[in-house]
C-alpha cells in the first residue's frame, strides 16, 4: 500500500524533483493520495515565527523562531505560484534573486529554462547557510505548488532558520555565500 502511494506521486516527474517526505515528523502533513490525480494535504498553521534583521550583517531581513522546534518538524508550508514565463525569459534582477526554479531536465526546459515559482507566506525571507549552519531543508512538491520547511536538526527559540539555496544558486552569481559571525 506504501509502495502504491509512492508510485502514484512521481509520474512523469524529474527524479531530481525533491519529494521525499519522509522526513516530516507529523504524519498528518504528508500529502497522500485518496485516488489517483487527487492528492489531499494540510497546511499547518505557521507558529511562532517572525521577520526581523538577520545575525548575517548587510544582508536585510532573515526568519526567526521564537519557540524551540524538534528536527523533523515543520516550520512553514508555503504555497508556491509558478509564473507564467520560464527562466529562460526572466530579467529582471531581483525577481532572479527570489524565484525559485524547478529541477527537471526534459526538452522543453532545457531549450526554454524551467519552470519558476514565487514563493509565499515567509518563504522568499530564508537565507542561506551551508552545513553546519543550515538548521532547515526544502522539501518540494513540485506537481501540487507547496513547499515544506523542515527542522533538520533541533532548533532553539531566538534561532535564525537557514536552508541551503543549493551550489547552483551562486553559481549564477557574482557573489558568495554570506557566513554567520556567531554560529
Ligand atoms: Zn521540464
Amino acid at each position: 500500500m506504501e509502495e502504491e502511494k509512492k508510485t502514484l506521486f512521481v509520474p512523469g516527474q524529474d527524479p531530481n524533483n525533491n519529494l521525499d517526505f519522509s522526513y516530516i515528523k507529523e504524519e498528518i502533513y504528508k500529502p497522500f493520495f485518496t485516488q489517483p490525480d487527487f492528492p489531499s494535504f494540510r497546511f499547518p498553521c505557521p507558529v511562532g515565527l517572525e521577520i526581523k534583521t538577520s545575525t548575517i550583517e548587510n544582508i536585510g531581513n532573515g526568519v526567526f523562531t521564537n519557540r524551540d522546534i524538534e528536527e523533523g518538524e515543520i516550520i512553514e508550508r508555503v504555497k508556491t505560484l509558478p509564473l507564467a514565463d520560464r527562466r529562460r525569459y526572466q530579467h529582471d534582477q531581483v525577481i532572479r534573486d527570489y524565484i525559485l526554479p524547478d529541477t527537471c531536465s526534459c526538452k522543453e526546459c532545457s531549450v526554454h529554462g524551467p519552470v519558476v515559482r514565487i514563493m509565499m507566506g515567509f518563504g522568499s525571507f530564508y537565507n542561506h547557510q551551508d552545513p553546519p549552519n543550515q538548521n532547515c531543508k526544502w522539501i518540494v512538491s513540485n506537481p501540487f505548488n507547496f513547499l515544506d520547511f523542515v527542522a533538520i536538526k533541533n532548533i532553539k527559540a531566538g534561532e535564525e532558520l537557514f536552508v541551503n539555496y543549493g551550489e547552483n544558486y551562486f553559481k549564477t552569481r557574482q557573489y558568495k555565500p554570506a557566513t554567520v559571525k556567531h554560529a
